[in-house]
């Protein structure tokens, strides 16, 4: 936005200027338009700065001072996360700016566009949110600079940071500071945190419980025995006998819903207080207790306000902001959206709207749980869902005034395609719940797992004129959905487009019970409809399965059984990825401290195994990739020294070759071709053809056979799909 474009509106100066590190798309999908839609709608003047040049404070001058306060966000990504590759790298480009460029935003944006902000004007209130402040903010293990870092509060010196969904929040803040209340006494807004002195307290009818007490049971007194008589007591002396009756209180017998509003009552005048940041960062069996505490202390209905101490101040963190309801969250994604990127981007090229453009966001959270996902603790685990007209609305509308709309709609989903609706069967259960995932270990029998609904909406969507094709592209909850054969009917049917992906992560329990996923059995489970509904329908369909690398708990072993599981279904993956410890999850947590924060955390407790070197982390790698040459001697020399020499070898039953032309070949012909910038000549695949298997020595210096020729390659499965060539761009 530019002082032009506020001039146009009639504006003299804006109300709140949101800074984001994403390039600016008016479309609900990206916080900084959804944000800005949903206080225009209150009357609030909103001006967006997208990705400044945060060299200096200049940029941020660009729409003048705001009159209310500074709203900072580093985009839809965690700065860092989407700045580097799991291996620490930094990435070439960048689905959130025109024309994918890198380097477009700073590393920790949140925080150096809060320091640029203070300097541009000082004086002005600075509020911080988004994904990166969210997962941020009590101290967080930061895989990036391989320490446990202070809440985004200190770095930041923000007045206060919003997490989770911020809608309900940010209003809140906004009406209030308008009103003229300073910003430093707003402190009792869900969703919010901020600094105190050590030991502040809202008033005097709080109280505070030491974190230990929400973890581990405290001494254990005897059941009196309601029989015994007190001359029973020989150790009483006449005098006690002789004491007067205690006075008799009344024993009101309470209702289990008058239990749980008392409890609710003290709860909202309870906070927890976590070990301090300089206890966390020097030992990790209080930071897996700590996250233990804070993932327990989740769930909107009976979470507590949590307090840390960093030196001698506190961040204090409210309760978590309650859930939208489907009216609100139809209000929020009903706002007039333009519905593309800035008018300032031209013609440029910009993935994650590409990505999303012709898509529909149906809903929001998840009850998963998934240790290595972060959307539990920041979107919540009670889903809210859009009601079918807000979504069908949309999707008229994207027919409507979506550019080269096709007739696809390239997604109906959300965090989880199939959640749509899907809630606990009592709202009062669902209140005084602390389990960590609804599906995990098995799927709670008070879930409520219809997908009828869902169901209706897809059929719905089908019939709207226009609409050929409406595909579903977000991850499936396959444990739930085989609960469902009809849905599952529903979607191989008419909403796959020849493939679907869908992530097991894993095929060992012992990593899945880290990673909180279903068994690979539910996998076959699902496998069996797919290919059951996919028959039934006359289509050649598949599934890609996903999994991760190095995560924590899994072992070489594990990877090896991964390994050998793919080659046993044919499958020859090209897109794999290695665990990143992101700031917050609980997987982050077992990197970290090698403790398991799902079980109570003690000295003792049971400790998990997690690759953290490099060598070791591409190792688990390249078993995800055993059938591609450049991973062949990083897999012997591995498999060597776990032992497993016999699984090296040309036959049907080995992973690797001990040998293989295409080794040589691949590898030649990769570097001439990169550097001479086109195919290798044909001189060189020649010599290459005509070289010989010749004696080598075995990894580990065994003697190994010459190679035998190579038995004929089984293609991939997926080598037999036919897929269109993508369209280059000019
Ligand atoms: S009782 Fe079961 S379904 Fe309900 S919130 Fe808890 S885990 Fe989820």
């Amino acid at each position: 936005m530019t002082r032009a474009e506020m001039e146009a509106l009639g504006w003299d100066s804006c109300d709140v200027i949101l800074v984001t590190g994403d390039a600016y798309i008016d479309h609900p999908s990206f916080g900084m338009a959804l944000v800005g839609r949903l206080l225009e709608a209150q009357g609030y003047r909103v001006g967006i700065i997208s990705q400044p040049d945060w060299q200096s404070a200049e940029p941020f001058r660009a729409l003048g001072k705001p009159n209310l306060y500074w709203g900072i966000t580093a985009g839809n990504m965690d700065s860092m996360v989407n700045r580097y590759t799991a291996d620490r790298k930094i990435r070439s480009d960048d689905a959130y700016t025109p024309n994918a460029e890198p380097n477009k935003r700073p590393d920790r944006a949140v925080t150096v566009y809060a320091q640029r902000v203070r300097e541009a004007y000082p004086g002005v209130p600075v509020v911080i949110g988004s994904i990166e402040a969210s997962l941020r903010r009590i101290a967080h293990y930061d895989y990036w600079s391989d320490k446990v870092r202070r809440s985004v509060l200190f770095e930041s010196k923000a007045d206060l940071l919003i997490f989770g969904n911020a809608e309900r929040a940010l209003v809140d803040v906004t009406r209030r500071i308008a009103a003229g209340e300073n910003i430093k006494n707003i402190r009792d807004i869900r969703g919010t945190a901020f600094l105190v002195p050590q030991g502040w307290l809202p008033d005097e009818e709080w109280s505070v419980h030491n974190s230990t007490r929400v973890d581990v049971p405290g001494r254990i007194d005897t059941h009196p025995n309601p029989y015994a008589m007190a001359q029973e007591d020989t150790k009483a002396c006449a005098t006690e006998n002789a004491k007067p009756e205690p006075e008799v209180k009344p024993v009101i017998i309470m209702t289990r819903e008058q239990r749980q509003a008392a409890a609710r009552e003290k709860a909202m005048k309870t906070v927890v207080r976590l070990p301090s940041f300089e206890t966390v960062s020097e030992d990790p069996v209080m930071y897996a207790h700590a996250s233990r505490v804070f993932h327990l202390e989740s769930n909107p209905g009976n979470a507590r306000a949590l307090v840390q101490a960093h030196g001698d101040r506190d961040v204090w963190l409210n309760a978590p902001p309650l859930p939208l309801a489907m009216d609100e969250m139809d209000n929020v994604y009903d706002l007039p959206y333009a519905r593309n990127p800035h008018p300032s981007y031209g013609k440029a090229h910009i993935p994650a709207w590409e990505m999303i453009r012709y898509s529909v966001n149906i809903m929001r959270g998840c009850f998963g749980g998934c240790t290595f996902c972060s959307i539990t603790e920041h979107e919540g685990r009670i889903i809210q869902s859009r009601s079918e007209p807000s979504i069908l609305r949309e999707i008229e509308m994207i027919r409507d005034t979506t550019k080269n709309f096709a007739g696809t709609i390239t997604d109906l989903g959300g965090p989880t395609a199939n959640m749509y609706r899907l809630a606990c069967k009592e709202k009062s259960i669902e209140e005084s719940c602390r389990r960590l995932s609804c599906v995990y270990p098995t799927i709670c029998s008070n879930l409520g797992t219809d997908h009828s609904k869902l169901i209706q909406l897809y059929r719905k969507a089908r019939a709207i004129p226009g609409v050929k094709k409406i595909l579903i592209g977000s991850g499936l909850r396959y444990d739930l959905a085989v609960r469902s054969p009809e849905y599952v009917k529903e979607l191989v049917t008419h909403h796959v487009g020849g493939l679907l992906k869908i992530a097991p992560e894993h095929t060992e329990q012992g990593t899945l019970s880290k990673m909180m996923k279903p068994g690979i059995g539910a996998y076959d489970e699902f496998k069996r409809m797919f290919e059951k509904y996919s028959i039934e329908a006359g289509k050649k369909q598949y599934l890609i399965p996903y999994f991760i690398a190095a995560h924590p708990g899994s072992t070489d072993e594990d990877m090896l059984n991964l390994a050998l599981w793919l080659k046993k279904n044919n499958f020859k993956l090209d897109q794999v990825q290695t665990f990143t410890p992101t700031p917050m999850a609980m997987a982050t947590t077992m990197y970290h401290t090698r403790k398991n924060p799902l079980k109570k955390v003690t000295e003792d407790s049971e400790v998990v195994e997690t690759a953290r070197s490099g060598k070791m982390r591409k190792a688990h790698k390249a078993f995800l990739r055993y059938h591609h040459p450049e991973n062949w001697p990083i897999l012997r020399e591995t498999l060597v020294k776990m032992g497993r020499g016999d699984l090296i070898g040309n036959g049907e039953r080995h992973l690797v070759p001990a040998w293989h032309p295409s080794e040589e070949n691949g590898t030649a012909q990769a570097g001439d071709r990169k550097r001479q910038g086109g195919m290798p000549q044909p001189h060189q695949i020649a010599t290459v053809k005509q070289r010989k298997p010749e004696a080598r020595p075995a990894p580990g210096g065994r003697a190994a056979p010459v190679a035998a020729a190579p038995e004929r390659a089984r293609p991939s499965i997926l080598a037999t799909i036919k897929t269109k060539p993508k369209t280059i761009r000019k």
